[in-house]
């Protein structure tokens, strides 16, 4: 295949970026970067290929993109001094929500689109972003095949038990499953596992990726066998700004008893709940940490708490466990949550080494311990573009 591999990962106030050379079927970064505050303040911010910041456009004058078809067009004229003539030759896009279905990468047509569209209502705050992105990139590169890579695909493995809730099947029949995501994320430390280490690969893991979303997932062999997030985003640890596993009784409760409408709590646990709401000071660990203080004690332990459960509840699904894998903002750098949530989970025979946890090292257990853990690095963009050139060049997903 000639020219680059452009991937775009459109959300609802944002368009990120990622493009790859393609060199002999393997794929090289040439830059990354995104487009952020569509429709408030947008800011263009890029890196190079080793990730360094970049000079970018700014739009403090005037001339700022209003919508995210205007800033596939920036982040094209950016592009373009860096491509050098090299055609795009692919576009992968991040699509939220691929339904029961999909369990793998697939090339858009407009039968896949009015497909992609009737799973809106299983993903209203995501997927409309993601249709949008393919559609301006669609106008834009006419006749360039455009690949949709899903959060939930990487899922589809898991076991009925997993993947069911306990209703009456008439509901699983009709969509209402554990869909899981981060399935993108999860898929490449899958592989780079395996390609580092073929036994841990073969073996079980959890990974942990911890960013403003954040999910658990079991993974024995290479496949998928539960996640801590199920039909929505919502489920499972607490997050940023979302809520985590709750009593759906809760919801009935805030409804009839406490009268508030649908938009009311789904604002509540969508945006104003997790760390967020928790502590009372921000979304994010870096802030929370800085503050101290009674609130960032609560929402930083009742996160580490339940990661701890989570991690031990994923390790029964898979009668036990030969390594643990943080990655994201989180799970990459918080060396102090690392720490917390692996407090008490030596039975399972996890121990930390105080010194490499503290210089996030690669591997983070204490020499003997029965179970690895391990920090890497996630690349959702590389694992789109390595699904979008194998759609492309096999004329299938593999
Ligand atoms: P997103 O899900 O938006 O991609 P990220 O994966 O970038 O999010 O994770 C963002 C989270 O990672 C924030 O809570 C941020 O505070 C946290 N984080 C990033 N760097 C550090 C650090 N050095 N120490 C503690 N937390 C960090």
């Amino acid at each position: 295949m000639q020219g680059v591999v452009l991937v775009l990962n459109a959300g609802s106030s944002s368009l990120k970026f990622a493009v790859f050379e393609t060199a002999e079927g393997r794929l090289a970064p040439l830059g990354a970067g995104q487009v952020e505050g569509i429709g408030a303040t947008p800011r263009f911010v890029a890196k190079d290929a080793a990730g360094r910041p970049v000079a970018a456009p700014s739009w403090d004058a005037g001339g700022a993109p209003a919508n995210h078809a205007a800033a596939l067009d920036a982040i094209i004229a950016w592009l373009e001094p860096a491509l050098q003539g090299r055609p795009v030759a692919a576009i992968g896009h991040r699509v939220v929500h691929g339904g029961p279905e999909h369990a793998a990468p697939v090339p858009i047509d407009l039968h896949v689109m009015a497909e992609l569209q009737e799973l809106v209502p299983l993903a209203p705050l995501h997927q409309p972003h993601n249709l949008a992105g393919i559609a301006a990139a669609a106008r834009r590169f006419r006749g360039v095949p455009q690949v949709a890579c899903f959060d939930t695909a990487f899922h589809r493995t898991q076991p009925f038990f997993a993947d069911t809730f306990g209703l009456p099947p008439a509901f699983h029949a009709r969509g209402i499953r554990r869909y899981g995501f981060h399935g993108l994320s999860y898929e490449y430390i899958a592989r780079r596992i395996a390609a580092e280490d073929p036994a841990l690969g073969a073996g079980r893991l959890v990974v942990a990726h911890l960013g403003n979303g954040a999910s658990l997932c079991a993974i024995a062999g290479g496949r998928a066998q539960a996640s801590s997030m199920g039909f929505t985003a919502l489920d499972g640890v607490p997050m940023g700004t979302r809520c985590g596993q709750l009593d759906p009784g809760v919801v009935l409760h805030m409804i009839d008893a406490m009268g508030m409408s649908t938009a009311e709590v789904a604002r509540l646990l969508y945006n104003d709940s997790g760390l967020k709401g928790m502590s009372g000071i921000s979304h994010d660990v870096r802030a929370i940490e800085a503050a101290g203080g009674e609130g960032a004690e609560r929402a930083l332990g009742y996160f580490a708490y339940r990661v701890r459960r989570e991690i031990a509840a994923l390790a029964t699904c898979m009668g036990g466990l030969d390594a643990l894998v943080f990655t994201a903002g989180i799970g990459e750098n918080a060396r102090g949550l690392r720490a917390r949530i692996c407090e008490g989970l030596g039975f399972l025979g996890i121990a930390l080494d105080p010194a490499r946890n503290a210089a996030n090292a690669p591997e983070i257990s204490a020499p003997g311990a029965a179970v690895r853990v391990l920090v890497r690095a996630t690349d959702e963009e590389r694992m789109i573009a390595e699904h979008t050139l194998a759609v492309i060049a096999e004329g299938g997903p593999r």
